[in-house]
């Protein structure tokens, strides 16, 4: 097969890794820097253009669109879709899951457990907002985060207050969410491959920290989800309409509770912390899948 990996950075971890599992299974592969595509959009014959060529005859793209990049990433692998390429996650999907407000109202929809979650416009209902997730401490969030950048730990109402205060000046888009304390500063990132869980971790913060992002400086293990984690995971990823997916998961006392679901997940905490070649199941997942007929969101939201 002829495959794009659309990525800003040939050298990332994840791009380097997917390129080498193309390689190693035979695949004629490319890393295309997506930001410097571009596209004629008023022609019967959708095409993109990348360093004044054309590019033509791919049979598959596997999207890594950085979050700070969501807007142009997805309208290049839109365009994608448009030449009928197959696409390891489709652009609908990855749009949906880059907001975090509209994945949790997704996935409680279909009834997965989810940390009690409020949202609000005005500083005027900042006491409703704070009695729905039943009090300080509780974490609030930028919709729009990642790498755990933007969740913030209140101890108390008055921080809880004050935070939300100051992130709503900003004119920015929060949510509010219960404080799952018995995670004790852990949580389960379970990489979903094709409708199945190729692969676990659990992340733990370090000394003090409730994030357990590697990049705030986790430390990764590989776990053994139970069946109800692992259905969970699948399920999350599914609903997301995401072939390729992240689920964070945190073990709450009400069952395993979904955080986020990824549509970039990096490879290389998991790969170490798991041995398992998650950039080859990636691959072979194209190679079922992207001769089928189209697969096409059918999320609609
Ligand atoms: P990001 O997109 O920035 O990674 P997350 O929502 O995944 O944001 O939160 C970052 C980390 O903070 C999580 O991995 C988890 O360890 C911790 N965390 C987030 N929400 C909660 C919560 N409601 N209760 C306990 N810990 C949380
Ligand atoms: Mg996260």
């Amino acid at each position: 097969m002829k495959i794009a990996i659309l990525s800003q950075k040939a050298s990332l971890y994840s791009t380097r890794r997917l390129k080498e599992a193309c390689e190693k299974r035979g695949h004629d592969v490319r890393v295309i820097d997506y930001l410097r595509c571009y596209m004629n959009i008023a022609s019967h014959k959708p095409s993109i253009m990348y360093q004044g060529k054309l590019l033509e005859g791919f049979d598959a793209v596997i999207p890594r669109i950085g979050a700070s990049q969501t807007f142009y990433g997805t309208a290049v692998v839109r365009q994608f879709e448009m030449m009928d390429v197959f696409t390891a996650n489709e652009s609908q999907a990855i749009s949906r899951s880059r907001d975090k407000l509209r994945c949790l109202q997704l996935l409680a929809r279909e009834g997965i457990g989810l940390p009690v979650s409020g949202f609000a416009h005005s500083t005027k209902d900042i006491e409703g907002l704070i009695g729905i997730v039943g009090g300080a401490p509780l974490v609030i969030k930028l919709l729009e985060g990642t790498q755990g950048i933007g969740v913030v730990l209140a101890e108390t109402y008055q921080a809880a207050k004050s935070v939300i205060e100051a992130f709503r000046g900003l004119n920015a888009n929060i949510l509010v969410q219960e404080f799952i304390k018995e995670a004790d500063g852990a949580d389960l990132r379970c990489f979903v491959v094709g409708g199945k869980v190729v692969a676990a971790m659990k992340r733990q913060g370090g000394p003090g920290e409730f994030r357990s992002n590697l990049h705030r400086g986790g430390t990764a293990t590989a776990i053994k989800l139970t069946p109800e984690e692992r259905s969970t995971a699948v399920r999350a990823a599914k609903i997301m309409g995401l072939n390729v997916a992240g689920v964070d998961l945190l073990r709450s006392n009400h069952g395993p509770v979904v955080m986020e679901v990824n549509s970039s997940p990096g490879l290389e905490g998991i790969e170490e912390a798991t041995q398992v070649d998650v950039a080859s199941k990636i691959v072979m997942f194209l190679e079922k899948n992207a001769t089928r007929p189209k697969g096409r969101d059918r999320v609609q939201h």
